[in-house]
């Protein structure tokens, strides 16, 4: 295989394995299930796809009740474990959210999550691991896309590997950040600046540094800023985007890293934008 698609393979195939397991909440067998999920009811949902068909009639802020009396096809035990409405939505309905859907949804992850483990009853927890259950959903939506865009042969979908054994890294938002909070002007979904970070935090064993969530990521401008939150799969999220998409990070996200080619290379990010504009306005997609 040449180069450039064995490199791709490869982040493909390891961030599948960082997403099924254990997260900084979500246990690796729940963050499996959810990829099982969205590799099935993306764009196939006919429940979903019913929905998106009358988009025109769907009021925003009542989306979580659209959802709720949809009949929607759960591939997974329990509806997903209670999470197949979160996780359809997610992966099909986007462009139809809104600040109600988000609390709701937060609110609906606590209550599922809450049935067979003890969390924190705080406006945190529930975040955080609403957070990272869309981090899990928006990565599997991402590597999904990516092989269906790809001519038939090219590269083989990697097989979604069995959920690892192990606990969460967490078990409390106190112990990760200070406060996680939607920033004002910046948007609804919760973000987080740097400095809210517990000081000393240790992830896997080691101090973590953060290396890839520099402070300009960490900015509420900054798109990147919604994946802090979901501290973990959003550095699993980083280093992957930062070999299938432009490198933005090690020196490429100085102000003219648009235009500047990263080794090996064909097109430089705005090269790439103009792809991603093209490719995302034929499909509709809202992201
Ligand atoms: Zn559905």
């Amino acid at each position: 295989m040449a180069k450039r698609p064995a490199e791709i393979q490869a982040a493909n195939v390891k961030l599948l394995e960082e997403l099924c397991q254990p997260g900084d909440f979500l246990p690796a067998w729940l963050r499996a299930a959810v990829v099982r999920e969205t590799f099935k009811a993306t764009a196939t949902c006919p429940s979903c796809r019913e929905i998106q068909a009358d988009r025109g009639n769907v009021l925003k802020r009542d989306l979580w009740n659209v959802v709720g009396c949809a009949k929607c096809t759960f591939h997974e035990p329990e509806e997903c474990y209670g999470l197949g409405v979160v996780v359809h939505a997610l992966c099909n309905l986007q462009n139809l959210m809104s600040e109600e859907w988000y609390h709701q949804a937060a609110e609906h992850v606590f209550k599922c999550l809450s049935a067979t483990d003890k969390i924190p009853d705080t406006p945190d927890d529930r975040n955080a691991r609403l957070a990272e259950l869309i981090a899990v959903v928006g990565l599997a939506v991402g590597i999904r896309a990516f092989y269906r865009s790809l001519p038939e042969g090219l590269l083989e979908e990697p097989p979604i590997p069995a959920a690892m054994k192990g606990e969460p890294r967490f078990s409390s938002a106190a112990e990760v950040f200070k406060r996680l909070a939607p920033q004002e002007g910046h948007g609804w979904g919760v973000g987080l600046a740097i400095d809210d970070l517990k000081p000393g935090l240790m992830v896997n064993g080691a101090k973590f540094v953060g290396e890839e969530f520099s402070k300009r990521k960490f900015t509420p401008v900054s798109p990147m800023n919604k994946w802090a939150p979901a501290l973990s799969t959003g550095g699993s999220f980083l280093r992957w985007c930062s070999v299938l998409y432009s490198p933005i990070q090690h020196g490429y996200e100085t102000h003219n890293f648009m235009f500047k080619k990263a080794p090996g290379r064909a097109l430089n990010r705005v090269g790439l934008e103009d792809v991603a504009a093209g490719y995302t306005t034929a499909i509709g997609c809202s992201f």
